[in-house]
């Protein structure tokens, strides 16, 4: 098993690894059952995104930094229209409600 990410939360986690998934990379998130309720995140050092195929690190990695970039590049906040929650410009889904429906950029103007 090789950590390919250190993320600052479960959050940030749970999409590196979608992200991952997506790219046909099988992994796992490490340090998800120590946390307790919301709002006890771990410290950042127990998380972890790792991935089981070795011969995959490196693509794996560049998933991961694909998603950084394109986390900076959208990095202005955003109004859930579900549930009209203020969203971090991080996330990609709706931290109220969990609605993966983010605004389009154009339509974020
Ligand atoms: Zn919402």
């Amino acid at each position: 098993m090789t950590i390919v990410y250190r993320p600052a939360n479960l959050v940030e986690a749970q999409l590196v690894a979608d992200e991952l998934e997506e790219a046909g990379i099988s992994c796992e998130i490490t340090g998800q059952f120590l946390a307790g309720a919301i709002g006890e995140l771990p410290p950042t050092d127990v998380l972890g995104v790792r991935i089981q195929d070795k011969g995959l690190v490196s693509k794996a990695l560049s998933v991961v930094a694909d998603w950084e970039a394109n986390r900076r590049r959208v990095r202005s906040d955003w109004c859930c229209q579900q549930c009209g929650e203020q969203v971090g410009g991080a996330f990609g889904a709706c931290w109220q409600c969990g609605t993966a429906e983010r605004p389009p950029p154009s339509s974020m103007q």
